[in-house]
């Protein structure tokens, strides 16, 4: 994604929550699992701990309206979604989940894309 990409708007109500539902999933670092804990339902496989998904391949979280019920405590991969970095060497791409159709919004400015760049690698932590 370069400045002039169409910017993201989340459109739940029209695809569903479509990234709230399998095949997508959302693997907990333990940070997040410790505060997830009394609020979800949570599955260990060996190493990997991942919210639950009820029997629709929803996560336990999404609420009725297809919002997020712990939004302000959601996961770090919810909260860089639909966006990635992807590290060409030691330069970061930013790139997004072709599936999500939110990306309607106006173009990106600069100075918006600069912001968005900041913000994805805060939450990725630098990683690629
Ligand atoms: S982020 Fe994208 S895929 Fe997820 S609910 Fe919003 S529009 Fe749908
Ligand atoms: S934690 Fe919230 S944002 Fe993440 S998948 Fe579940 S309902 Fe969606």
């Amino acid at each position: 994604m370069l400045p002039g990409t169409a910017s993201f708007v989340c459109l739940a109500d029209e695809c569903g929550a479509l990234c709230c539902r399998a095949p997508y999933r959302v693997d907990l670092d333990e940070a997040e699992s410790a505060r997830l804990i009394p609020l979800a339902e949570i599955e260990e496989h060996g190493a990997v701990s991942l919210l639950a998904q009820d029997a629709d391949g929803a996560c336990g979280l999404l609420t009725e309206d297809l919002r997020c019920g712990e939004y302000a405590l959601r996961p770090r991969g919810c909260a860089q979604y639909p966006y990635l970095l992807h590290f060409e060497g030691a330069a970061p791409l930013l790139m997004r989940d072709p599936a999500c159709p939110g990306f309607v919004g106006a173009p990106l400015s600069l100075e918006e894309w600069g912001e968005l760049l900041d913000g994805i690698w805060r939450l990725q932590g630098g990683r690629g």
